[in-house]
């Protein structure tokens, strides 16, 4: 059989392509690398990768540049949207001049309308004050007293379905948080067929057209399957080693950017940060925000200054940055990326400013610690104008990049709303050609 588009991934890019292009009557073959995500556990499910950080300049002051960093995702149906913490950036250019949006228009690629029509399928929503947890409301209080300007996070949260319970990470058990699952089961009920546990290696092509694609199933036998497009959405990490192996290699792996992330914490008896909507605000600045934020990596880190807490226990503000694009995948899986004076420059700012708010909260200021240095928005790895074009397609006709790769620079925000439109897009193109050829 030739499929009319084989889509591989099903994370916020494949899942969103497929459900499109099957609901409106293309023959769509999915092919996910990962099995079933259990809804409740999906947390045990997220995957690391080494990220190997050379510090351009460093600070002792700061101990978190000492940790190893790391890059979190996970590799099942859905991809890693089940643990999202429902954050929804609408990637608009009033928030900071690295938006996507911005990024995109200067490829003459415009996404608005699909953002707004994303944000619809989605349901996203500023948190509302009645969902706002009192250690919540407590953060904001002394953010707004030290000066900050503090908004509610825009969430992908069906709220009439959602108990409060804080455990969004570990992929909602109410059907609350949007995720990718939900669009795979639509594009399913449509009559795309899904083969889960197929690793594609290589997209197979001639004459510079993709005609299918060649992987390993879950017996360990390889198998090639036939479409007249070929959509790649296997998340920044692995759609390059994809394109590697089909011989496209130009620009592709270069580029990385991860939104760089630490969560500053410390000791308040009885926060109950733990138990409370996650990142329910913000307070924006510039290619930075903050945002409250329990890990339980501060755990330990606290234990070691002699504060051993429990989880409620436990109040802590993420650091979230848009770092420079210029990491890199190499062919052996290493990733490394240099940490820029102006990446430190933001991380310190914020890490000061954390500091700064814990302390008018009544943190103990001497048992406050900051997590390592992590990832958790891997992208830039098969960027717009340097492997994509405009119309998201490779110099390989016919094959498409859905997914977090096409991203050029960091947003530093939440991108799972922007790479929903991005497939949209993308789908809307996929149709309008396919209209074209029939007539
Ligand atoms: C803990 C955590 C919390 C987060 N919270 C948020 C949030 O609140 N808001 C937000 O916007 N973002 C959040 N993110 C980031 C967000 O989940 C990702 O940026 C987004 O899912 C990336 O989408 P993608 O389509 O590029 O890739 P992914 O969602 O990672 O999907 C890639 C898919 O491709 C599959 N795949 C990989 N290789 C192959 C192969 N060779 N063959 C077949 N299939 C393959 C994978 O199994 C996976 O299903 C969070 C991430 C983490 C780790």
């Amino acid at each position: 059989m030739i499929y009319d588009v084989i889509v591989v991934g099903t994370g916020a890019g494949g899942s969103t392509v497929a459900r499109e292009l099957s609901r409106n009557g293309l023959d769509v073959l999915i092919l996910e690398k990962g099995g079933l995500v259990p809804s409740g556990s999906a947390v045990t499910q997220i995957k690391t990768a080494d990220l190997k950080l050379n510090l351009e300049v460093t600070d002792s002051k700061y101990e978190f540049l000492n940790y190893p960093g790391e890059l979190m995702y996970i590799e099942g149906v859905g991809g890693t949207t089940p643990v999202s913490l429902a954050n929804a950036c609408y990637a608009c250019t009033s928030c900071y001049y690295n938006s996507p949006t911005a990024q995109f228009k200067i490829h003459d690629l415009e996404i608005f309308e699909e953002l707004l029509e994303a944000s619809k399928d989605l349901k996203v929503g500023p948190l509302p004050q009645t969902r706002t947890g009192p250690m919540t409301r407590k953060i904001w209080d002394a953010m707004e007293k030290l000066g900050y300007f503090v908004e509610p996070m825009p969430k992908f949260i069906d709220y009439p379905q959602c108990n409060n319970c804080g455990l969004c990470i570990e992929g909602c058990t109410h059907g609350a948080k949007w995720d990718g699952r939900e669009f795979v089961n639509q594009a399913v009920q449509a009559g795309a067929k899904l083969v889960s546990e197929f690793t594609v290696n290589k997209v197979l092509h001639s004459e510079g057209k993709a005609w299918g694609v060649e992987g390993i199933d879950k017996q360990g036998n390889i198998k090639t399957y036939q479409a007249q497009r070929i959509i790649l959405a296997a998340g920044a990490l692995n759609t390059p080693k994809i394109l590697k192996n089909s011989q496209l290699t130009k620009g592709v792996g270069e580029g990385l950017f991860t939104d760089l992330f630490i969560t500053v914490g410390g000791f308040l008896k009885n926060a109950k940060l733990n138990k409370e909507i996650p990142m329910g605000i913000k307070s924006e600045f510039g290619a930075y925000f903050l945002s409250p934020h329990f890990s339980s990596q501060l755990i330990p880190l606290m234990a070691e200054k002699g504060f051993h807490v429990k989880n409620e226990d436990v109040v802590g503000l993420m650091v979230k940055i848009a770092d420079e694009a210029n990491g890199s995948l190499g062919d052996d899986g290493s990733i490394t990326k240099t940490l820029t004076r102006n990446d430190l420059k933001l991380l310190t700012e914020g890490y000061d400013k954390a500091v700064e708010i814990l302390t008018e909260l009544g943190v103990d200021p001497s048992s406050i610690v900051a997590t390592s240095l992590r990832g958790a928005h891997p992208g830039g790895t098969a960027a717009m104008g340097r492997v994509v074009n405009q119309a998201l397609e490779t110099s390989i006709k016919n094959l498409f990049i859905a997914d977090a790769s096409v991203i050029p620079q960091a947003p530093g925000r939440p991108p799972i709303l922007t790479i929903t439109s991005l497939a949209k897009r993308l789908a809307k193109n996929v149709l309008q050609d396919t209209v074209q050829l029939k007539n």
